[in-house]
């Protein structure tokens, strides 16, 4: 491409049409090339104007190329156009860049965020007010910016997760079609019409063809103009170009058209392909899963929301990242497994294997209520109350504590089977049981030893501490009338009580049981319905 781009001040007045006070100078007419076709040179000779940046953009424009410009100056500069002042800070105060902390003047920003950062917001904001403001409302400059910030926004996520720093690339991001917006100014009708291609080198080969140069080529000459930073001009002037990784701009050429890539997703419709086309583009650079696509997703739509409004543009029809995975997933599922699809089957693997193990540990639970309780009382069963006892007794001995057992045996409750049949001796059997465990202290423990003859284990508990506990169920029972539908029973209990006491050494589990049954057979002997206490 050699047409070439030139302002000349002779010619302003003819500019006045399209933006009265800016269109300082003007693009000379594209010099035939040998390559052009030859309509070429009659179309350029409408005459491609290249508006001068207002004198504010060309004070910051001038620090910005200062490598060495200080942050007082900088400062300086921000703080004489109060409006780029409040948008640094706006932005500097924005979840994106504040830490800690409210930053409430252009000093303490620029010394917070630095001077690079600082640099390219003021930048991007006198050259897009700039464009603006030289190029009058003759475009539809809104959607264009919003394109244009979502990419740069997409930029600064890219750099981040392939860390790579690049101070050019949001400007680049950002300005990258600034020679469409030439273009669509002096070509109008024509251009737009033309920008209907879809694939960006589709697009080129229209614009040479019709122009003689294309967007690339406007905008490296507009910006070029414009003075901005070399590294900017050259990336805008090749940023369809083929990349070879080799030569001095590929990286940042492929983290430019990685960001390109990301932004078409909030943005276009084809979500499938195109966030096929990301994710097979992004893996080609560093491996990723789908979770962290996802959340690359998710940090450029935050970051380009925030940066919009620091433009005061609204986020328009912009995509969230739910409606970007829904939609691909849509349009995907009908081909192959994608990422997102895999993500959601690991998903659901994963709450399927959680849903197991829940159940797992509820079946767990259960299997071990069954090892020790007794499925028709619920009390503990025989086998747990041996190893309670064993248990008890061995922390009586060596705390030297009282411990004291309990049998009791329903009296005469063959009877009542015999009268109202087995179900109903069942229910009684319930009853009893609560009413005994209601009888009892928390610490105390009670269990079906076998048929209807229950157990109570009493730690820390002497003889008389057990007979009175024995005396209140045995009492409470006696007082009780069962009632079951339309029938009234009453029952008593036979008690034996043996108690541990701790100088009674050598005492075995067997023989505390034994004890109480003996106890216990004495109480039935004496006429029923009384305790006992076994004596040595
Ligand atoms: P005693 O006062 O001498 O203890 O007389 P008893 O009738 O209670 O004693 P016996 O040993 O003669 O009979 C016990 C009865 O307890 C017999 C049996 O049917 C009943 N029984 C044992 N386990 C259960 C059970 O789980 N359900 C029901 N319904 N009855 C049971
Ligand atoms: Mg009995
Ligand atoms: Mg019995």
């Amino acid at each position: 491409m050699t047409s070439t781009l030139q302002g000349t001040r002779d010619e302003a007045a003819a500019m006045t049409a399209h933006a009265p006070n800016h269109l300082e100078e003007r693009l000379d007419r594209a010099e035939e090339t040998p390559g052009a076709p030859e309509s070429a040179a009659g179309i350029l000779g409408g005459d491609i104007r290249i508006p001068s940046p207002p004198a504010v953009a060309i004070r910051v424009l001038k620090a910005v190329r200062n490598e060495d410009v200080t942050a007082e100056e900088l400062v300086r500069i921000i703080s004489s156009d109060p409006a780029l002042a409040v948008k640094v800070l706006r932005l500097a105060n924005s979840p994106v860049y504040t830490r800690s902390g409210k930053i409430d003047s252009v000093k303490k920003a620029v010394s917070v965020l630095g001077i690079r950062v600082v640099k390219n917001l003021a930048l991007s904001f006198v050259v897009v007010d700039g464009i603006n403001a030289v190029c009058g409302k003759a475009l539809d400059f809104e959607s264009f910016w919003r394109r244009s910030i979502i990419r740069a926004a997409s930029a600064c996520v890219v750099c981040e997760v392939l860390s790579r720093g690049d101070d050019n690339l949001f400007m680049s991001a950002l300005l990258q079609d600034i020679g469409e917006v030439i273009l669509a100014l002096h070509f109008a009708e024509r251009y737009r019409g033309m920008r209907r291609e879809a694939e960006p080198q589709a697009q080129i080969r229209a614009e040479r063809e019709a122009f003689g140069l294309d967007h690339q080529e406007v905008g490296y000459q507009f910006l070029t103009r414009w003075e901005l930073p070399g590294g900017i001009c050259d990336l805008v002037r090749h940023h369809h170009g083929a990349v070879g990784l080799d030569d001095a701009l590929g990286v940042p050429l492929s983290t430019l058209k990685l960001a390109g890539r990301l932004a078409s997703l909030f943005q276009a419709s084809h979500s499938g392909q195109n966030f096929d086309d990301f994710s097979t583009a992004l893996r080609a650079q560093m491996p990723v899963d789908a979770e962290k696509i996802q959340e690359i997703l998710s940090s450029a739509h935050d970051r380009a929301r925030e940066i919009l409004g620091f433009f005061d543009i609204s986020a328009g029809s912009m995509k969230n990242c739910s409606q970007i995975l829904q939609e691909a997933n849509e349009e995907l599922g009908k081909l192959n497994l994608t990422y997102e699809q895999l993500v959601l089957e690991l998903r659901r693997a994963k709450e399927k294997a959680e849903r197991y193990a829940s159940e797992l540990a509820a079946v767990n639970t259960r299997l071990q209520e069954l090892a020790y309780t007794d499925p028709l009382t619920g009390l503990f069963n025989h086998g747990y109350f041996q190893q309670l006892i064993e248990r008890e007794l061995a922390r009586a001995a060596r705390y030297s504590r009282p411990l004291s057992l309990i049998l009791f045996d329903l009296d005469h409750f063959k009877a009542v089977n015999d009268e109202h049949g087995h179900p109903v001796g069942d229910e009684v059997l319930r009853r009893v049981s609560e009413i005994a465990s209601r009888c009892v202290r928390q610490v105390d423990s009670v269990a079906r030893y076998g048929g209807e003859e229950f157990a109570v284990i009493l730690p820390e508990t002497d003889s008389e501490g057990a007979v009175i506990l024995g005396e209140r169920i045995r009492k409470t029972l006696e007082k009780t009338s069962i009632q079951l539908r339309d029938i009234t029973i009453r029952v008593t209990i036979s008690i034996g009580i043996y108690t541990y006491k701790p100088d009674s050494s050598s005492i075995t589990r067997a023989f505390m049981i034994n004890a109480a049954d003996k106890a216990l057979y004495f109480s039935k002997r004496n006429g029923r319905n009384k305790s006992c206490v076994y004596k040595a």
